[in-house]
């Protein structure tokens, strides 16, 4: 018996590839062969660089999709109340396990022994007993002594090197801080004013993080921003669901989420979150390391490629990359590669019939709501009739998010007039979105036949569905699903 390892791609990936920018994408035409390359959104990371940085990589972002006529969104990321240690006299110190050190909030200049902190609230939060961790987990404190307000004496549990700047978790334990500092209030306006299409909030851990952040972007701009929740803290994972239903989609930041809960909990959380956004149609993002190693080899490593085809199984609607194309050495190459990846693992799972079961018929107990009702219908119907393609008819784009939540076998085409929900649908697994004047006429059979074509997604004698008149709010109109054979 031999084992197929290769099979025929897929037209259309289905998978969203979000692409961090950074120093390694400022070369004339980076944005352009990074798009070329499989780039769907790209990260304004307000962590690092100015507010003009930022400001002239949007502005190319913008030229390179309208030159190349490719819906591309835009997401700006806070940078949230990260909590880092300060600067050492000597760039650095050795911990070592068993000995005794001294965190403080002074101001002071680190030493052997000293650990200057920049947050007095975090050791307000603390207690002898608790639990600290260092540099992405790598090391662990274990508070002993609380010393005054502004220090904390703690055993070293797990030793090794801490660096200037390296930063710190709180393992399991709720967190002191809102998750909009004073920073990110200046640079969510900023971003609202610039026009970005998603605003990621880091460090979210309730609803009213959430609603926080949406009052801040309505008076800053006119328009409705959605928010992308960044899910990194492991209090987070407690109130994941109420932080889902007030936010737009969400981010599985496995950088901090990773050293918060347990390393062998990440790949239950990563599939749990995913599914609880499918459930209510927002769109969930699986982010860092995923192919970490590209940063400055030309080639992953097996398990980075395994990585992101769990993700693919997981069905995430997007991965993301960081400073592999932020400030890596082979920014398009690892976009490539990408594309690669998802594609052959799409190509395989489509070819044994591996799509994710549709979540809608887990909506255990309760009435179905009239969007999942019909993206249910949709999926049987274009299922039985092998459908070449789904045609959403979609005004903000809330329709077609429910059809692609239900992931369909066939690319779910997006006729929007409104172009921001054209662009936002660059974050959705399957959207294939199009922008049409045309999407306010009545009848749309003409315009989704030649859509198709247009496309390349269909041959005569196929069969598309056109789905129209709902939205995910159950209380429009005559919902429709036509059956249209080319
Ligand atoms: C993460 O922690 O995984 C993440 C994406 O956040 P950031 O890179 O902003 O720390």
């Amino acid at each position: 018996m031999s084992i197929r390892t290769r099979y025929p791609l897929l037209q259309q990936r289905r998978t969203k590839i979000v692409v961090t920018l950074g120093p390694a994408s400022e070369a004339p035409g980076t944005i352009r062969h990074l798009i070329q390359a499989g780039a769907d959104v790209f990260r304004l990371n307000l962590s690092h660089g100015s507010h003009e940085q930022h400001r002239l990589m949007y502005g190319r972002v913008r030229r390179a999709a309208a030159k190349l006529k490719t819906p591309v969104a835009v997401l700006a990321d806070l940078c949230g109340p990260r909590i880092r240690v300060g600067r050492f006299r000597e760039g650095g110190i050795q911990l070592k396990r068993g000995g005794q050190v001294t965190l403080s909030t002074r101001g002071v200049l680190g030493r052997t022994g000293l650990i200057p902190c920049q947050r007095k609230v975090l050791l307000k939060a603390f207690k002898p007993g608790d639990r600290l961790l260092l540099k992405d987990g790598l090391l662990e404190l274990r508070v002993t002594k609380r010393l005054g307000t502004a220090e904390l004496r703690c055993e070293v549990l797990r030793g090794g090197e801490l660096r200037d700047h390296n930063g710190v978790n709180l393992p399991g334990g709720a967190f002191p801080l809102p998750a909009l500092t004073p920073r990110d209030r200046r640079d969510a306006a900023f971003a609202a004013a610039l026009g970005v299409d998603f605003i990621a909030l880091s460090f979210a851990c309730s609803a009213a993080d959430i609603e926080d952040l949406r009052a801040c972007l309505r008076g800053a701009s006119g328009k409705r921003i959605h928010i992308i929740a960044k899910i990194e803290r492991a209090a987070a994972m407690k109130t994941a669901g109420a932080i889902l239903d007030a936010a737009d989609g969400i981010m599985v930041a496995r950088g901090d989420l990773g050293v918060e809960l347990r390393p062998e909990q990440v790949p239950v959380a990563q599939r749990e979150l995913i599914l609880q956004a499918r459930l209510r149609y927002k769109p969930a993002i699986v982010a860092t390391q995923m192919l970490e190693s590209m940063t400055e080899n030309q080639r992953p490593t097996r398990a980075e490629v395994t990585d992101v085809a769990h993700a693919v199984g997981d069905s995430a609607d997007a991965v993301m990359l960081s400073g592999e194309t932020a400030v890596g050495r082979y920014p398009v190459e690892t976009v490539h590669m990408m594309d690669r990846i998802l594609r052959q693992t799409e190509a395989y799972n489509s070819a044994q019939a591996l799509r994710p079961t549709s979540v809608f018929l887990r909506a255990e107990g309760e009435t179905a709501r009239v969007g999942a009702a019909i993206a249910q219908a949709a999926l049987e119907l274009a299922g039985q009739l092998k459908a070449h393609a789904l045609v959403v008819v979609s005004r903000r784009g809330m329709s077609a998010a429910t059809i692609c939540a239900a992931r369909p076998d066939a690319p779910v085409v997006v006729l929007t007039a409104d172009r921001r929900a054209h662009r936002r649908m660059a974050l959705y697994w399957g959207a294939l979105p199009v922008l049409t004047e045309q999407a306010q006429t009545r009848n749309f059979s003409p315009l989704a036949r030649v859509v198709t074509d247009r496309l390349k997604l269909t041959r005569p004698g196929d069969f598309i569905l056109l789905v129209q008149g709902f939205s995910a709010e159950p209380r429009l109109n005559a919902p429709s699903i036509t059956a249209l054979k080319l």
